[in-house]
């Protein structure tokens, strides 16, 4: 009979860098903070990586922390301004309104109008989603009035809003209080 040697244990001799690759530049098993054997270029696709992921959570992420979630469900697609002169009061680019509160971009929402917004509606109708348009709108221009008071909007963007009559009546004494 043959006397084969039958090892008792079978050693696993794969390191971090020698495991199957699961993601750019991630290995099975491998720790984030164990990168002393890899080459620099892999390391940067794992930045990269966590930087599309990061900008992906921030992009869901803030609306939530701001009481404004449906601005993340817009397409970007502007059926919206199909409203044309059926908004009262003139604004033309409802979808940079709702960019704007998806990222709290106080100059880009003052910019295309949306202090003098009067939450009307009418613009709902062309959503292809049907978001609820006028409530986002609103829910900006409170988080908008808080920035103003705060000193956080910078004072020429409110001059140049207050110069193109893009400033509602109700907004009016915050901005020529904050200028
Ligand atoms: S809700 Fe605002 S943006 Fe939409 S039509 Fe009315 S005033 Fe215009
Ligand atoms: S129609 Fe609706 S989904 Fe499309 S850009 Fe306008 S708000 Fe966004």
């Amino acid at each position: 009979m043959p006397n084969k040697e039958i090892p008792s244990k079978i050693e696993h001799k794969r390191d971090d860098t020698t495991q199957p690759l699961v993601l750019p530049g991630i290995h099975r098993y491998q720790f984030f903070t164990n990168l002393k054997d890899r080459g620099w270029t892999m390391n940067l696709d794992r930045v990269a990586l966590f930087g599309i992921v990061g900008a992906l959570l921030a992009s869901v992420i803030k609306p939530l922390l701001r009481w404004n979630p449906a601005t993340i469900y817009c397409y970007e697609c502007r059926a919206c301004y199909a409203t044309q002169d059926r908004c009262p009061v003139g604004i033309t680019l409802q979808a940079e309104l709702v960019v704007a509160g998806r990222v709290t971009d106080y100059d880009r929402f003052i910019r295309n109008g949306g202090l003098k917004c009067i939450r009307c509606g009418n613009c709902q109708s062309y959503c292809v989603q049907y978001l609820p348009l006028p409530q986002m709108f609103a829910v900006m221009q409170e988080e908008t009035r808080v920035a103003i008071r705060n000193g956080i909007v910078p004072h020429h963007t409110l001059r140049k809003g207050l110069d193109g009559g893009l400033i509602g009546k109700e907004f009016i004494d915050d901005v020529v209080k904050a200028v």
